[in-house]
């Protein structure tokens, strides 16, 4: 059995060897978990519904185990009635999770209990990666890989159990996904062959509002926490998290046995980075006799690989800690981890309709991201949890996240509704309804980038292009940006482009740059912005045979260029379907600058004055990144990829473009925008 390597081209794994398959009824848990108590019950509650809600600790067994008890007591009674025809049925149960990381190491664990390996009954898919075989019954997957399905299948008929797990994360794709199983269950209900059971399950939500929008399901309270967490507060207001979480850290590594991991929260990649640092600076200066500490850090965009790194064991005499966003926050385990600190904070993306522009922003976690943080500390024996925010602040901290359909761009999302022949987005059962306002920006920018066409009453379609768009697990701009390529001649280009966008920075420390490196860079400027820099990178890489070597030179981070390449791998299998025309322009590069304003043309800014650009949209003042290549060029018209705010409002990633573009390119949106300088 091959399991796709994490860096490698997704593959459906699909081994005919049936010799190594073992049945798994009954095969013991290694530890008897809480949850194996109610076992019966837990059978009984989803098998005698169609849709159930299970509320239970962190830690309690419901990600691991309820998946398994499901799948052997319902192979039980197949073994009785030996239906051979819903053997037929693929009779799949799935097992969606937020963040990738989860469905991965989450799986492995569960065919590690049952002595296989991952890709045979247990598997996982997520996005540009999967490890599942036809033996595959029990599947861990991302939320966003079940919604693509259902963009083929919007009744999920392989599934018979889908358990949507994590709910109180309430990330756009398992909104979406509510809305979605409660159409199927209602299909599949009516036609009978092939019932369907929805399992929905949290440690922290608000039951109410779920089971009332599931039709009055039940809702099973599983008891028991598996080990019990000390939760510490600090007395008074921190004003610096990291400082105060760096305190923390050495006091712990100071005063407890070195076996006793800890695990920290952060916000985001470059404070993880210099953090890593800094904690591997004071222990290498040797100022106080410090014992070891291995440091390792765990984002979204670090190569799968890389992450999983956080799962090994370390030796008893050196101390494991794990800086981490929130990725680290919901579904994991991690070995020999009994400490965290967590600084109350996460970067979220926020979109304003009216401006028509997401932002990331650093943000007061909710209540229930606390509990889950904390949940990571007691799950193998008891923990601690220090929170570097008082007790008074806690309360006041709002008790979930607010959904993430209600605060970001619903332009993707909208793009998959219609693709799954919903016309109208406002009678869309969501379980929150996103304002008017956000669903009507929405459709103006899919209208803009030309992907729907408005029909009659409130009805919207897609276009030809619109349903190419909604087949790139893309943003539609970026979608767009595809499409134009194709037509230009520039597609080979725009494709290592948008890979590249697909993954986090390429290049190394991007917090830190220091003199040396940014001489370093400058081979790969082009003078045209930083888009066109990087596909420079991406091509000298593939000319140097993607060599560690070159890498380390170039002060290049090689994982997370490789993982590029693999995605470009899967764009372009999607490219050839779709039968775009697939051409280079050799250095004809204004074409990609061209193909770029096209998709891009709700993120223009143009020069104001001084060092400050004004956003089309909205006349929003904005700078131009320290890290961008025209920083201090002031070219009079830009395309960017992302708003961020830090101090100040900066955009970031920045290509120069042509005032006949934009025009070209949606003459309606810029007539009077570009004419109002
Ligand atoms: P829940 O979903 O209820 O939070 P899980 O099913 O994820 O709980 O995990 C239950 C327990 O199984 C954990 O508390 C831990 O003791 C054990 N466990 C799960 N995954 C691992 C792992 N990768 N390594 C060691 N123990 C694990
Ligand atoms: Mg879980």
């Amino acid at each position: 059995m091959v399991k796709a390597p994490p860096d490698h081209t997704p593959m459906a794994v699909d081994s005919q060897d049936s010799s190594s398959f073992q049945s798994m009824t009954p095969i013991p848990s290694p530890n008897q978990l809480p949850i194996h108590s109610m076992r019966k019950k837990i059978i009984q509650t989803v098998f005698n519904n169609d849709c159930c809600i299970f509320l239970g600790e962190t830690g309690c067994g419901k990600t691991t185990q309820i998946p398994r008890f499901l799948y052997e007591a319902r192979e039980k009674k197949f073994k009785n009635i030996l239906n051979k025809k819903s053997q037929r049925n693929k009779n799949l149960i799935c097992c969606t999770q937020p963040r990738r990381v989860a469905a991965i190491s989450v799986a492995e664990r569960v065919a590690s209990e049952i002595n296989q390996k991952c890709g045979q009954l247990v598997g996982y898919s997520v996005r540009f990666d999967e490890s599942v075989s036809r033996q595959t019954k029990i599947k861990y997957m991302t939320d966003g890989m079940l919604l693509r399905e259902a963009l083929l299948d919007p009744n999920l008929r392989q599934y018979s159990i889908i358990i949507l797990d994590e709910a109180h994360e309430r990330t756009l794709h398992t909104d979406l996904l509510f809305g979605i199983v409660k159409q199927a269950l209602e299909y599949r209900k009516k036609s009978k062959k092939n019932p369907l059971h929805v399992l929905v399950m949290s440690a922290t939500m608000n039951v109410d509002l779920f089971s009332n929008y599931f039709n009055q399901a039940p809702v099973l309270y599983l008891q028991g926490r598996q080990y019990p967490i000390d939760v510490f507060h600090v007395q008074d207001i921190q004003t610096d998290y990291i400082h105060a979480s760096l305190v923390t850290l050495f006091q712990i590594h100071r005063s407890t046995p070195l076996n006793e991991g800890i695990l920290i929260f952060l916000t985001g990649q470059d404070e993880i980075d210099s953090t890593c640092k800094t904690i591997k600076h004071i222990i290498a200066s040797g100022t106080e006799s410090l014992e070891p500490i291995v440091v390792l850090p765990l984002y979204a965009n670090m190569a799968t690989v890389k992450q999983m790194l956080v799962f090994k064991q370390t030796p008893m005499n050196i101390r494991k800690v794990i800086v981490s966003t929130n990725i680290g926050e919901t579904s994991i385990t991690i070995p020999g981890i009994r400490h965290v600190i967590d600084c109350g904070h996460v970067k979220t993306k926020t979109f304003n309709p009216q401006t028509g522009l997401e932002l990331l922003q650093v943000q007061k976690i909710s209540q229930a991201q606390a509990w889950q943080r904390a949940g990571r500390a007691g799950r193998e024996c008891p923990g601690t949890c220090y929170r570097m925010y008082t007790e008074e602040e806690f309360d006041q901290l709002p008790s979930t996240p607010i959904p993430e359909l209600l605060r970001c761009n619903l332009a993707t999302a909208g793009l998959q509704i219609l693709a799954m022949g919903i016309t109208n987005i406002s009678t869309f059962d969501f379980l929150s309804k996103p304002d008017e306002k956000s669903i009507t920006a929405a459709l103006r920018e899919l209208t803009y980038l030309r992907a729907i066409k408005a029909s009659n009453d409130n009805t919207y379609e897609l276009t030809d292009d619109g349903r190419k768009m909604a087949c790139f697990p893309l943003d539609p701009k970026l979608s767009r940006c595809l499409l134009a390529s194709s037509d230009l001649g520039c597609l080979e280009e725009m494709l290592k482009l948008v890979s590249i966008m697909s993954v986090d920075t390429i290049f190394l420390t991007s917090s830190n740059i220091n003199e040396k490196m940014k001489m370093q860079r400058q081979k790969f400027t082009m003078n045209e912005g930083d888009h066109l820099t990087l596909l420079n990178v991406y091509k000298t890489f593939i000319a140097n045979k993607k060599t560690k070597e070159w890498c380390q030179i170039n002060k290049i981070n090689r994982r997370n260029l490789l993982r590029a390449c693999a995605i470009r791998k899967q764009l372009r299998r999607i490219c050839i379907e779709l039968q775009l025309n697939i051409k280079s322009c050799g250095t004809k590069y204004s074409l990609v600058r061209q193909a770029l304003a096209y998709g891009l043309f709700m993120n223009v800014a143009e020069y104001f004055k001084e060092n400050d650009y004004r956003t089309i949209n909205d006349r929003h003042i904005v700078k131009i990144h320290p890290s961008s290549v025209l920083f201090g060029a002031k070219p009079s018209l830009v395309v960017f990829t992302e708003l961020i705010q830090t101090t100040k409002r900066f955009i970031r990633d920045i290509t120069v473009v042509e005032p006949e573009w934009l025009l070209e390119s949606n003459p309606d949106y810029f007539k009077t925008r570009l004419s109002s300088k």
